[in-house]
Formats: C-alpha cells, structure tokens, sequence
C-alpha cells in the first residue's frame, strides 16, 4: 500500500486489483477518503536523531475514529505556507487549479480522543517534503489530517509472529507490540544507523540490522527473512520500501509457501531513481 501517487486500487468499481477490464463508459471512480481535518503542531519531540514524534491537535480530530494498529492516516502538508483543503475529484485530491497536494501516509502512533491529539513518528530521511516540514516543524504549523485507513486484524489463535519492517514502520510495530498476543514473536528492523534503535516497549526478540553503503533498500530484511522458521500458521507482517516487500512476498510465499492469508506484506514508499 503506497500513498496517493502510486495507488492503482480502491475502485468503487469493483475491480480486483490487477485485473483489466475492458474500457467500460463507467468513469473510473475510487472511493472518497474522509475529508480532511485542519490540525496545529501541538508540540515536537526528537525520538532519535533519525526519527521525530509529531503530537498533532485540533478541534475537528473530535470524533476521528479510533485506528486499528498499523493502520493509516494522509497528512496534508500547507502550500506555500498556507492550509489549503483540497477537492477530492472522483480520483484524487487537488486543488482548484488541478495541481496536486503534498499528501502523504503515515501511521497513527497514538490517539488521545480526549486532547484530542494525534501523534505521528515521521522519518528524517533527509530529501522530502514531509522529512523537511517535520525536521523544521514549531508548535502552531498548520496541516491537515484525513482517515483513519484499515490496519491489521490481528489472529488471535496464531503460534507466533515474525515483524519486519524498515524506519518506516517502527512506528506500527511499536503499535502491534502493544496489541498482540503473548506468543513468540521475532522483530527484525532495518537502520541507516545505530542511532535510529529506540525502545520498542516489549521484551520480544529483537534485531537490528544496519543497511551497509550502497545496498538496497531493505536488503537486510530480506536476508533476515530466510533465518525465520515458518512454522504452520506463523504470522508474518511486513512493511518498507516497494521493491524490497516484493522480495520479501516472493521469497515467503512463492519459495516458502507461506500462505498468503498469513502474510501481510506492504509497499510504504517507492525508492525513486534520480532523473
Ligand atoms: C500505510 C503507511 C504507513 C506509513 N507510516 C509511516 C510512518 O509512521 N513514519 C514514516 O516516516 N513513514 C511512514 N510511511 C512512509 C511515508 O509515507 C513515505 O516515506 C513518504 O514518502 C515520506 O514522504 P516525504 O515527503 O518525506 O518524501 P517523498 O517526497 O515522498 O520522497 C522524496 C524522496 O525521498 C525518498 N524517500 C521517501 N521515503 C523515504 C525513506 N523512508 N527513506 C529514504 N528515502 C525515502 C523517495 O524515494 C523520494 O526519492 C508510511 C507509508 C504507508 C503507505
């Protein structure tokens, strides 16, 4: 599951995902998200030096349903320095001028219905736009918050779980952390440093794998996977770079024969190649 440029599922249609269709005089509509909520930076908080907590608050997160672990939100981020909400046109968000918003996805680490504040971990991977508001983000910065998506449905009668994930989804494996059941549990996570480590809040076999220069994203993970005994019925949820979750699907399901419903592996953003 990748964000607003890279979605190609979700239609009202009913389509399945990857399945063509012939051209029908049916418009292509997906399904609207839920509209947008205007929120402040209610205050910033360095995790490490590769990850920072974002407590965003507002008045209109006053009835924002409670997410499921792992589940999604979108951030809107202001244009040129002003909020502005923009119009969902059976496809996509964009603004009246049909330029496209800064909308990206990102976990709900903790919601307070009571302040109501959102937490989100967001990280400081250098070059984009959202790693470049967080880093440079005051108390009182605008934005704008819509969701929440689905998360995972945790099986309560599994054996065991195997997490992997890289910076990305520390923050939903810290949720699932706190929702699973106590059975064996593996979490393997992939840094860019040693630095990026925090405190995951259960004691659960944990490792740490640093990417060396010059691998690909997720590399590490890959490797991990294969140490991983797949017994029957062991659980295995997944999120990082695109390309290195499609290595993990083919290797768990495809050589392992892992089974499907038994995976949740996903794309949380797409390395781009500099043009
Ligand atoms: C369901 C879901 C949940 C997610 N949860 C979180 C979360 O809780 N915290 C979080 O930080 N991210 C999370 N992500 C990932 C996040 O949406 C992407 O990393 C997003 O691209 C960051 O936006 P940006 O504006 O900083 O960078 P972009 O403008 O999108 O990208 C700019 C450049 O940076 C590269 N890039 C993007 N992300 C990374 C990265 N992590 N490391 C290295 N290079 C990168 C891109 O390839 C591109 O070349 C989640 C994604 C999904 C789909």
């Amino acid at each position: 599951m990748l964000d607003e440029r890279s979605r190609a599922d979700d239609t009202v249609l009913g389509v399945h995902p990857g399945v063509t269709v012939p051209d029908m005089d049916v418009p292509r509509t997906r399904r609207k998200p839920p509209s947008f909520r205007p929120v402040t930076v209610r205050s910033v908080e360095p995790l490490t030096p590769r990850m920072i907590r974002i407590t965003l608050s507002g008045s209109s997160l006053a009835g924002f349903p409670i997410p499921d672990p792992a589940a999604s939100v979108r951030l809107l981020l202001p244009r040129d320095g002003r909020l502005t909400i923009p119009v969902w046109n059976g496809n996509e968000f964009l603004f009246p001028d049909g330029s496209r918003p800064t909308i990206r996805t990102f976990t709900p680490r903790r919601f307070n219905p009571d302040g109501p504040a959102l937490d989100l971990d967001v990280v400081l991977h250098g070059s984009g736009a959202v790693s470049r508001w967080a880093a440079a983000a005051e108390p009182g910065a605008e934005a704008a918050i819509s969701g929440p998506g689905s998360g995972y449905a945790v099986n309560p009668e599994a054996p065991a779980f195997a997490l992997l994930g890289d910076e990305t989804a520390i923050p939903a494996i810290c949720r699932l952390l706190e929702v699973l059941p106590e059975v064996p549990i593996a979490v393997h996570i992939e840094i860019a440093t040693l630095e990026a480590r925090l405190d995951l809040h259960r004691d659960v076999e944990t490792h740490w794998h640093v990417l060396p220069d010059g691998g690909h994203p997720c590399d590490t993970l890959v490797e991990a996977g294969r140490t991983i005994r797949t017994v029957p019925g062991l659980q295995i949820w997944a999120a990082g770079e695109a390309a290195g979750m499609q290595r993990l699907r083919r290797y768990f399901i495809t050589d392992q024969h892992v089974p499907r419903s038994d995976t949740s592996i996903r794309g949380y953003w797409k390395q781009r190649r500099p043009s």
